[in-house]
């Protein structure tokens, strides 16, 4: 439920109402608008039937959350959240462009990407570690020997580094060495994974389950909120459908669907979302163009030769090419690269 204050209720009858419910265990989020202040409460509201909180001062309404998501909604936060990882924004007027290879190989991979990542002006490289392979036999990742070349790329080249959590135990390892933390789509619903995540405090990266309704997808942001890491960025990677031509069916609806619902910064991951690197650019554009806030590219110095998704990632000439696409229609939207 969203209490809405009225246009100019005093700081006195905003205190009022949190004291009230907080007498009564409720979770209290408060939103200050600059019209008004709307006042969001958590928990088991069988109480406040009692409660003739309409009635209290200042107190112009009470409207009822339809959604199970409360913290990711809107409603409860109506205008949209940027998120500051180091000096970057997210979710701001910047598109940001997230790219490197699927997983860290060696030092000279990523190190030779990570370089020409940072001329062509990217500012978070991405790189798994932990790498969740649908085959036990195919590569796992260096583990904490990939998080080291991370954090060596980091030393060298200022960008911010995004990498993937399989497990609790990887996250306590991930939060040494990275600034932003992936959660892939196989674990979308580890909600206890989720829930460590938001007793992390570290920047989120929720990927879209592999066959996720955008509301299960918010309903996973809601664990983590709930746990008061509220910097989460959703990632739209592509679904489960029919169609076998594309690795997934990348919904490109999702992308303004969920900023309409709610609050938090959206990007695109077109690599899993196609699989295949010519698809790449074009749903990068339709992407920004559809209003994402950023973009997660794969790109490899040899992408013949990767050890995984070699298929879906670029060489570095067809992402300089991309950088030059996106950089224009990022521009016609008023927003930058
Ligand atoms: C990845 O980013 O390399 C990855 C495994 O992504 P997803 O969880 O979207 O499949
Ligand atoms: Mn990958």
């Amino acid at each position: 439920m969203v209490i809405v204050m009225k246009p100019h209720a005093t700081k006195e009858e905003i205190a009022g109402v949190e004291e009230l419910l907080r007498s009564l265990n409720l979770g209290v989020h408060i939103s200050e608008g600059s019209e008004r202040t709307i006042i969001g409460v958590i928990g088991d509201k069988r109480q406040l039937a009692e409660t003739p909180l309409e009635l209290m001062a200042g107190v112009d309404r009470m409207v009822h959350i339809v959604e199970p998501y409360k913290l990711a909604g809107r409603a409860f936060h109506p205008r949209s959240t940027t998120i500051q990882v180091g000096s970057q924004e997210i979710g701001g007027s910047q598109v940001v462009i997230m790219a490197g290879p699927c997983a860290v190989e060696n030092e000279s991979q990523l190190l030779s990407t990570a370089r020409f990542l940072k001329e062509q002006g990217v500012t978070f490289l991405r790189g798994g570690a932990y790498k969740p392979r649908s085959s036990p036999y195919s590569f796992q990742g260096l583990e904490e020997d990939g998080l080291k070349i991370l954090a060596q790329a980091r030393e060298e080249t200022g960008l911010l580094i995004i990498t993937e959590a399989v497990s609790t135990r990887s996250l306590e390892q991930i939060a040494k060495y990275a600034d932003v933390v992936q959660i892939g789509a196989r674990n979308m619903q580890n909600f206890s994974l989720l829930q460590e995540a938001g007793r992390s405090k570290m920047p989120v990266i929720l990927k879209r389950g592999l066959s996720a309704t955008i509301e299960e997808w918010l309903n996973a942001a809601e664990y983590i909120m709930n746990e008061g890491n509220y910097n989460i960025i959703l990632c739209e990677r592509g679904i489960r459908t029919f169609e076998t031509y594309t690795r997934n069916t990348m919904d490109l609806s999702s992308i303004p669907a969920v900023k309409e619902l709610s609050h938090l910064p959206v990007i695109a991951d077109p690599s899993h979302g196609t699989g295949q690197w010519k698809l790449v650019a074009p749903m990068s554009r339709a992407a920004i163009a559809a209003g994402a806030d950023g973009i997660m590219v794969e790109v490899h110095p040899n992408p013949r030769e990767a050890l995984s998704d070699g298929p879906q990632s670029l060489n570095f000439d067809s992402f300089r090419q991309l950088m030059e696409e996106v950089s224009k229609i990022a521009g016609i939207l008023g927003r930058e690269i």
